[in-house]
């Protein structure tokens, strides 16, 4: 069982669940946030598509089958799953929850269904929604990427504007304008959520203080 910053044990490990456009700048906010804070553990999700290059199997994704997913899906191996631009994506179950029934918290990087899906599942999950500062920025950093071809580009922008008006289902809005500062964000939520009273067991902790104060004679 992990402790908050403050030392104090806590009772369950949290969900955090970050959302936002393609382009947002998840990916680099996830790994400064990662680098930072090693004790989190991050979610790998499956999908259908092909791993872009520089994507390493088991470590950004699991690369799987169409028919592979289809026989997860099938035996209630995922969490949440959705399809997104022609390819399926989906959190696999066990990893998420024996870590989080271990005291660990859990990050994962899910589009907006999936993370709704999830909200449904694990109701005290933490949903954070990374806003691009504008549509031109995404094209920016999506077209520099140099992945995806025009039309997926195309796709991805119009899916974005599909996206935005859903962070009114999220906990949190975090506005990607730059980058250290929007994974400091991202920190200081999840700072905050570990400091959450129903979260932390601070019956065991006053305990061990009374103990100590009735070992000084107070
Ligand atoms: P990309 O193809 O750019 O890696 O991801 C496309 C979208 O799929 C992103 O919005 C990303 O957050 C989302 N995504 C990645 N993994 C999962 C997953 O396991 N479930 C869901 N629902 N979406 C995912």
């Amino acid at each position: 069982m992990s402790d908050n910053a403050a030392g104090i044990p806590r009772t369950r490990g949290t969900l955090f669940v970050v959302s936002g456009p393609s382009g947002s700048g998840k990916n680099s906010i996830l790994a400064l946030v990662r680098q930072s804070m090693p004790d989190l553990v991050y979610s790998i999700s499956a999908t259908t598509r092909s791993p872009r290059r520089n994507e390493v199997d088991g470590v950004h994704y699991w690369f799987i089958s169409r028919e592979e997913f289809a026989e997860r899906l099938a035996h209630d191996g995922f969490l949440e799953h959705a399809e997104f631009c022609g390819h399926l994506y989906g959190t696999p179950r066990a990893h998420v929850e024996e870590a989080l029934a271990s005291g660990k918290d859990v990050i994962m990087d899910i589009e907006t269904r999936g993370a709704q899906q999830v909200r449904e599942a694990m109701p005290d999950a933490v949903l954070i929604f990374l806003m691009p500062p504008s549509i031109e920025e995404l094209r920016n950093r999506i077209t520099k990427r140099g992945t995806e071809s025009p039309e997926v580009i195309e796709e991805r922008l119009r899916k974005a504007t599909e996206e935005i008006p859903l962070v009114f289902r999220y906990d949190y809005v975090v506005l990607n304008q730059n980058l250290e500062e929007a994974a400091a964000m991202v920190r200081a939520i999840i700072l905050a959520e570990r400091s959450r009273v129903a979260k932390c067991d601070c019956a065991a902790f006053i305990c061990s203080l009374s103990g100590q104060a009735k070992d000084s004679g107070i």
